[in-house]
């Protein structure tokens, strides 16, 4: 028997794009409200699903869903500009309305992941982080060396502190570099970069390091300016300031 009131899979519920911005290079994020019942069949999606987005008079693209149903009643999109659709929704912007069908897809085994940090870089040739604000520290970069995964990156924040140029990925000042050093990733030791990440970015390493400064702040007597040079910058570091050496994108 078919429900008069059962939505057409087929059909897309509109969406109002309350919200679009750059995530990064080519990547944006679009936070959509559902109208016309949209809200009703969106509301037990399960993390890990995705939904078909429309960009109207251009095509539909699945899209994973980046929100979670816990924090906001927005679905969140984000979406990488590649062919025509993903360049349709790039061009639209807050107000501008897309279609979206249904969460579909299995959902992540979130019960089996609770209490466990989970790897989603293992196994990448490289991973690629065209960062492009001073990012203090780059987490993801400790993370990506830690499964022995070479980091290619552009030069700016903690970038190259946190990559060693040439033995655990590349530092590049713009995007051709960036080309030419995934060529050479091949070459990269990927057990020289989980020990480098061991050695500096184990929760052993870290706790040390900020156990040094702590240590070094005390023996100065609460005068952090009369230490020297390496523990003063550390000091300025854990305390959220920025050395000025890397502040800003080096240009090429
Ligand atoms: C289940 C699922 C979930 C997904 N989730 C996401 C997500 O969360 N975010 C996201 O960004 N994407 C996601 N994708 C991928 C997304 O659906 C595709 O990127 C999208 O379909 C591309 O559509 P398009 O019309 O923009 O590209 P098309 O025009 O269809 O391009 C298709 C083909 O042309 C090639 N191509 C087109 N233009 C270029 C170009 N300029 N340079 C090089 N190659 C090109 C592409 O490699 C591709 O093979 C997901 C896909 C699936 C299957």
């Amino acid at each position: 028997m078919v429900h008069a009131n059962r939505h057409n899979p087929m059909l897309p519920y509109l969406g109002r794009l309350v919200e679009v911005k750059d995530l990064a290079t080519e990547i944006k994020l679009f936070r959509v409200e559902l109208l016309n019942g949209g809200r009703e069949a969106f509301a037990n999606y399960r993390p890990g699903q995705f939904a078909f987005v429309s960009a109207f008079g251009v095509g539909e693209a699945p899209f994973g869903i980046a929100s979670t149903p816990h924090r906001t009643p927005m679905l969140e999109f984000a979406v990488n500009r590649l062919g025509a659709v993903t360049t349709g929704l790039h061009e639209l912007g807050a107000g501008d309305v897309v279609g979206v069908r249904r969460p579909m897809g299995n959902a992540f085994p979130m019960e089996a992941f609770k209490g466990k940090n989970l790897i989603v870089l293992g196994g990448a040739y490289a991973y690629l982080f065209p960062i492009d604000w001073p990012e203090p520290f780059g987490l993801t970069m400790a993370e990506s060396l830690a499964t022995g995964t070479p980091v290619v990156a552009w030069r700016s924040g903690s970038v190259p502190e946190v990559v060693v140029d040439g033995v655990t990925g590349f530092v590049r000042d713009d995007m051709d570099g960036m080309v030419r050093a995934v060529e050479e990733v091949a070459g990269v030791d990927r057990a020289a970069c989980r020990a480098h990440a061991e050695r500096f970015f184990s929760g052993e390493a870290m706790a040390d390091g900020y156990e040094a400064v702590y240590a070094a702040v005390l023996q100065s007597g609460g005068f952090p300016a009369l230490l020297p040079a390496r523990e003063r910058a550390l000091v300025r570091f854990v305390g959220g300031e920025r050395p000025e050496a890397s502040r800003g994108k080096q240009s090429a």
